[in-house]
């Protein structure tokens, strides 16, 4: 068992919102060799798994199995037979409601050592995000969680003790519940519970399509299927439901319910994709640029080796920083060996990458673009020695610039490498038009997602789906492909962009 070095780890994916799961979830899905994921967990987690791991879908859609639970078991123990890191990755929390003790005993039996990672269950999640607390002083001591799946009479209840839950005293979340809601009502209410206690259905909860219809035991529903709520939600019934108003946060959000795909290499997606999901956003990624080690490491070497020999070091990305600093160590050498050159960032994210490095950049233009940074650079360095250290395709004009004072070298640090294709799904997302918004950062990626969209998925972009740039230069590179944009960042940052989307969605209030 332990022998072949196998393990598998069960791990709460969190009830939608990919910024719920847990950091020891993140780190053990950063490892994974196989991860074995449900239909609830959000999508984009898996993108936090290394690209070569193997991705299986368990296929498990809301509350029901299209994959045999025996299926799934047996993949976790075959792979963590092969010596594999297998991440068993689950929505909400893994045993409740989950299956996930099902799974634990199997491997157990089958001598596969496993670890539990808890998530956020959905009848925390979802209630938090609809401003409704389980608990509360005055209006509820106890919670239950309560499952409303699995019984062949909707009426008769079959495990669940009913007339003890209508006399609970506290908040009941009913999980599974959505299909059944009038028979669990009724049943309820028969058994002595007010018809007229509050109660909320949440679907979604946590995530960008989260829907809230509230109203009492008796009408709720009426009001959910007149609202079309469906799968996955939850029941909540008690007074902490009346609260709701004065603490429903999360639909109010600047950015609740908009649609955005973030085109940015994946190693910067997911910092991207955090900050427009913590204003509510559903954010769906779609790299249309990689970024890879240079393949011929020669001429970044030699700069490296000869680094004493400039009086300025420029770089115009975070990526360049990193791969530059990463390389230096890798040569067996430390930050000593920038002794007393003059480091220049073209902005605020290029300068914190060299902060990580305990580097201070002794110049960052106003204006974050390549422009400013030559105007700014000009004035200091005539007759100096400039090392650009870049990627190894971009404009021109840096050095163009700066060779009319200096001596400038220019060496490529990593490497702009085209994707082949769009993620499937977030392609169909983009041709049926479930998508309001598409971010670019640069003229590179704008051209690379040009080329990569059918003609018809092309004519939807810049019209209802609209179109968000980080700065003039890559507007106009997107008004060259014949298209228009909506929003444009005011300050040329990742930041600058989340700006736009959320001002042009206040001007259409
Ligand atoms: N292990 C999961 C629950 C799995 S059972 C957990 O801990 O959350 C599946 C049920 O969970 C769904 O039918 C629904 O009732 C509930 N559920 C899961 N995600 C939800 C969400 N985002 N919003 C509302 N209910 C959700």
């Amino acid at each position: 068992m332990a022998a072949t070095g196998g393990i598998v780890y069960l791990v709460g994916a969190g009830p939608g919102d990919p910024g719920l799961l847990t950091r020891r979830g993140h780190d053990l899905l950063a490892i994974a060799e196989v991860v074995v994921y449900d239909h609830l967990a959000a999508p984009r987690l898996l993108d936090l798994a290394p690209p070569g791991a193997l991705r299986i879908s368990a296929g498990k859609s809301i509350g029901h199995c299209t994959l045999a639970q025996a299926e799934i078991n047996d993949v976790l123990v075959e792979h963590a037979r092969l010596g594999r890191r297998v991440v068993r990755l689950k929505g909400g929390d893994p045993y409740v409601f989950g299956r996930g003790a099902e799974e634990a005993e199997h491997l157990r039996a089958h001598g596969i050592p496993f670890l539990v990672v808890p998530g956020v269950t959905a009848a925390l999640g979802a209630t938090s995000y609809a401003g409704i607390p389980v608990t509360h002083r005055d209006a509820a001591s106890a919670v239950a969680f309560v499952t409303g799946h699995g019984h062949d009479e909707p009426d008769s209840p079959g495990r669940l003790d009913w007339p003890a839950l209508a006399r609970f005293p506290g908040t009941l979340v009913v999980y599974m519940g959505v299909t059944r809601l009038a028979a669990l009502c009724r049943t309820l209410i028969r058994e002595g519970k007010s018809p007229s206690t509050p109660a909320a259905m949440v679907q979604s909860g946590t995530t960008a399509r989260q829907r809230t219809v509230v109203g009492t035991l008796d009408d709720i529903p009426d009001l959910v299927a007149r609202s079309g709520l469906g799968p996955p939600a939850l029941l909540v019934v008690g007074d902490v439901v009346a609260r709701r108003p004065g603490l429903a946060w999360f639909e109010a959000s600047p950015l609740f319910g908009r649609r955005i795909v973030v085109t940015r290499p994946a190693d910067e997606s997911d910092r991207s994709a955090a900050s427009l999901e913590a204003l509510g956003a559903e954010v769906l990624a779609a790299p249309t640029v990689a970024i890879l080690p240079i393949a011929d490491l020669g001429p970044l070497d030699r700069a490296i080796d000869r680094l004493g020999s400039f009086d300025w070091l420029v770089f115009t990305s975070a990526n360049g920083v990193r791969h530059f600093l990463d390389r230096l160590e890798a040569r067996g050498r430390d930050l000593r060996a920038l002794g007393p050159v003059r480091l220049a960032a073209i902005g605020p994210a290029t300068a914190e990458a060299l902060a990580r490095y305990r580097l201070k950049a002794d110049l960052v233009p106003d204006s974050y673009r390549s422009e400013a940074l030559a105007e700014a650079l000009a004035a200091r360095v005539a007759g100096k020695r400039v090392l650009l250290a870049r990627a190894d395709r971009g404009r021109p004009i840096l050095k163009d610039e700066l060779e009319r004072v200096a001596h400038v070298e220019q060496v490529a640090v990593y490497r702009n490498a085209d994707v082949d294709a769009l993620p499937p799904a977030v392609l169909a997302r983009i041709e049926e038009g479930t998508v309001d918004w598409i971010t670019l950062t640069s003229s590179a990626i704008a051209e690379r997602l040009h080329a990569l969209l059918p003609e018809a998925a092309r004519l939807r972009v810049g019209r209802e789906i609209r179109l968000a740039t980080i700065s003039p230069v890559t507007t106009a590179a997107v008004a060259r492909l014949g298209w228009t944009v909506a929003a444009e960042a005011a300050v040329f940052t990742w930041d600058g962009v989340v700006e736009a989307i959320v001002a042009a969605g206040r001007q259409a209030q």
